[in-house]
């Protein structure tokens, strides 16, 4: 499908929960934003609405949260939308906490690549912002590395906090994964980002790669001897709407056309009913009312957290 703005819509966002077991500092905000588990879209729910996208042309989808991993039905999940047959790029994102004993369930499910957040390699500075222990992050990581094909790590830098990256670099050095910054976005946490040049300036051996998938916000680095690379993704200072093609849906049933906008539409009663007609017309509507651009250089500051919106 195509928006008002000439761009094509292709791509599903979908957060299975608002709940998780990390309060990244950056992410969630103590109050607000609360997700209550009945009100949690079901997995009948989710495959449902993936296969009304999927009729519409949505071919790359994307399993975020909160954490998806706690939803004790993540594999009926991922199995129902592989079993759709259409979804090229079945994708999900982790916190990684439970992620070691499920690597190997969720590829057999049809799950092809993984995120993994990981915002430091030092243990005490990974607790102070996420509240969680790090060993069992880095467990999962190394099993998703023996399991699939293609793992990214997702790292937002603070400044005063994990500024220093080295032993991320020193990650994408000895292993084929793709390390990437991704710039604070204002979506209701608290802290001062680190910016791409900030990152690039220390470390002067890394060289742009050219190519890659057009749509893709990163902008990837490698160097010599290196096994992965370095990605930067910089929503706010070098905005990438002109070439978004995403949709999101919250936990809750709403679509959420762009990140950076407040604007939701409601389609929680359709997606329970299972009534693909209304559901396709409220897809059209919210892919109509994407904004043009998102809203990061104003003073937006999300209503609800990054956390119960789904990243
Ligand atoms: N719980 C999962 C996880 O930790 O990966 C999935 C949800 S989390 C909201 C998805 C991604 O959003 C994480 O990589 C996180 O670092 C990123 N994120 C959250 N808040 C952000 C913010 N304010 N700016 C930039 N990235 C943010």
């Amino acid at each position: 499908m195509v928006d008002s703005f000439g761009r094509k819509i292709d791509y599903l966002r979908m957060s299975l929960t608002g709940r998780c077991q990390q309060r990244c500092t950056y992410c969630a905000r103590e109050s607000g934003g609360k997700c209550v588990k009945d009100s949690e879209l079901s997995a009948e729910d989710f495959i449902f609405t993936a296969s009304v996208f999927a009729s519409l042309g949505f071919r790359k989808i994307r399993l975020t949260g909160g954490e998806p991993l706690l939803r004790r039905d993540i594999l009926q999940i991922i199995k129902g939308i592989s079993e759709t047959g259409v979804y090229e790029d079945t994708a999900l994102t982790t916190n990684g906490l439970e992620l070691a004993k499920l690597c190997l369930p969720m590829k057999e499910a049809g799950l092809k690549r993984i995120n993994i957040s990981l915002d430091s390699t030092d243990p005490e500075i990974y607790k102070k912002i996420t509240g969680a222990d790090l060993a069992p992050v880095l467990e999962g990581l190394y099993k998703a590395i023996e399991v699939f094909d293609k793992v990214k790590i997702n790292a937002v830098l603070l400044k005063n906090i994990n500024s220093n990256p080295d032993g991320l670099f020193k990650i994408a050095e000895n292993y084929p994964v793709t390390v990437r910054f991704i710039e604070l976005m204002p979506m209701g946490g608290k802290g001062r980002g680190v910016t791409a040049d900030e990152i690039l300036a220390r470390y002067p051996e890394l060289r742009p790669l050219q190519g890659g998938d057009e749509h893709s916000p990163e902008r990837l680095y490698t160097a010599v001897g290196y096994k992965g690379k370095i990605g930067f993704i910089s929503p706010v200072s070098r905005s990438f709407c002109s070439g978004c093609n995403r949709m999101r849906l919250t936990w809750d049933g709403k679509l959420r056309p762009c990140l950076g906008d407040e604007l939701e539409i409601d389609a929680a009663e359709a997606i329970i009913k299972k009534d693909s007609e209304a559901l396709t017309s409220l897809i059209e509507k919210a892919i109509e009312m994407k904004p043009e651009k998102n809203s990061f250089g104003t003073d937006f500051n999300a209503v609800r957290p990054m956390n119960a919106i789904g990243g």
